[in-house]
Parts: structure tokens; sequence; C-alpha cells
């Protein structure tokens, strides 16, 4: 399996944000949407086995929240999906945040998935696989990071669409944020305000969750391996 790092930190996005958790950033990414803030993880990475990542896990203890990240991780499932079951079977609550574009079937069912659809200002518009709508349950979440006011009414369309708040846990919308950010641990590094996206989700009475990225406040946004 190919990685870039594994680290401690608090986690950033969706309902578990906040909670004290492992990260495991895996190598590749089949997608370039505009506004990544994950490039370095296109290329390289270093070769670690199962045994070597769980040891590595193990030295960040105690600790039993892991989420697996990229890049996207499932272009590595089938080393990936085994070392899931082991983690589970050893006690760990696990996340995955995948981009959407990659089949779920294999994913572990009591895996959090945090599932991205992505936006036109993105790039990558039209990516979601449909058919991943079936393997998404109550312990899942849907994210989509909106960039400007069509990005919010593609989001809207989709989740009234597809129910996605009857399949899922909790639908996230969450600002883009600069690729170039200030050292300033503030919302002026979102490309959308925040502001505004509240705005128009209770103008609409939108069923979803405002999601910003709490690791860009607490550290420097530019900051790597938190
Ligand atoms: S899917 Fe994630 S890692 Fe890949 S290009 Fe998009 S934002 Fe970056």
């Amino acid at each position: 399996m190919y990685l870039i790092e594994i680290y401690k930190s608090v986690q950033g996005e969706s309902s578990f944000a906040g909670r004290p958790c492992i990260f495991v950033r895996l190598a590749g990414c089949n997608l370039r949407c505009t506004w990544c803030d994950s490039e370095y993880t296109f290329k390289g990475g270093h070769k670690l086995s199962e045994d070597e990542v769980v040891a590595e896990i193990e030295k960040l203890a105690p600790g039993k929240l892991i989420e697996f990240t990229g890049g996207e991780p499932l272009l590595q499932e089938r080393e990936l999906v085994p070392l899931m079951q082991r983690l589970l079977a050893d006690g760990y609550e696990l996340m995955i945040e995948t981009s959407g574009e990659r089949p779920l079937d294999h994913v572990p069912a009591a895996v959090h998935k945090i599932v991205d659809v992505k936006c036109p200002a993105s790039g990558e518009g039209g990516s979601f696989r449909m058919s991943n709508l079936e393997f998404l349950g109550k312990g899942d979440e849907v994210k989509f990071v909106i960039a400007n006011r069509n990005d919010y009414e593609f989001a809207r369309e989709f989740i009234r669409q597809h129910a996605l708040e009857a399949r899922a846990g909790d639908v996230l919308l969450s600002p883009a944020f600069q690729k170039m950010p200030s050292i300033a641990r503030s919302t002026e590094n979102c490309v959308l305000d925040p502001r505004e996206l509240v705005e128009w989700m209770l103008a609409d009475g939108l069923d979803a969750r405002l999601s910003l990225q709490i690791h860009k406040f607490v550290w420097e946004p530019q900051k790597k391996g938190v």
C-alpha cells in the first residue's frame, strides 16, 4: 500500500469534526479538482505492508478513531479493505473520505463513509458514481464542496432529487477553500463566504449541515499533517 503520511490530529470535517483522530493518507488520485488542497498526494508515497501500517497506527495510541483519506484511498481498495477488516476486528472506529467516483460496494458496512458529490466548479462535476447511492446508510455522510451559487443550486437539486437526507446520516455543505490561502485563520480564505451559504440554506429550508474545515481555523491553513 502506498502512503503519504500517518498522523494524529482532530477530525476537521463532517459530524465527527473536533474528535481526536488518526489519519492514514494514501497516495494517488484519479481526479483533479480545481480547489484541491492535497495535490502533494498525486505522486509518490512510500510503500508499507499491512503489518507496518498497523504498527504505525499503534504508535499513535491512544486513539480509536481512524480516517482513511488521500488522494483517493479506494484506488488501493485491494490492500485497503483487508486492512479495514483487521482494524474493525481490533475495535477501531473507521472513517473513509472518498471522491464518490470509486465504487463503494466492497467497503465494510461498519466503516463511516464520507462521500463527495463533485459540483460543477470542481471541474469534476458528473464524476459521482450513481450506483453508490445504494451503498449509503445512516452511518454515512454525503459532502458537497460549494464554490458559488451555481454549485449550491446543483447540490440543492441533487439532495432533493435523491432524498439524500433519508439515505445518509448527514448531508454536508462545505464552502470551498482558497488554493493559496493566507496564513490567517479566517473565513476570508474561503472561496465562498460561509455566511452567504448559510443564508441560502435557511432561505431554502435545506436539511443539510454547514461543514467548515475546522483544522484550517485551528492551525494556519497551509499547514500540512494536521
Ligand atoms: S478527489 Fe480529493 S484528492 Fe482528488 S483531486 Fe479532488 S480534492 Fe484532490
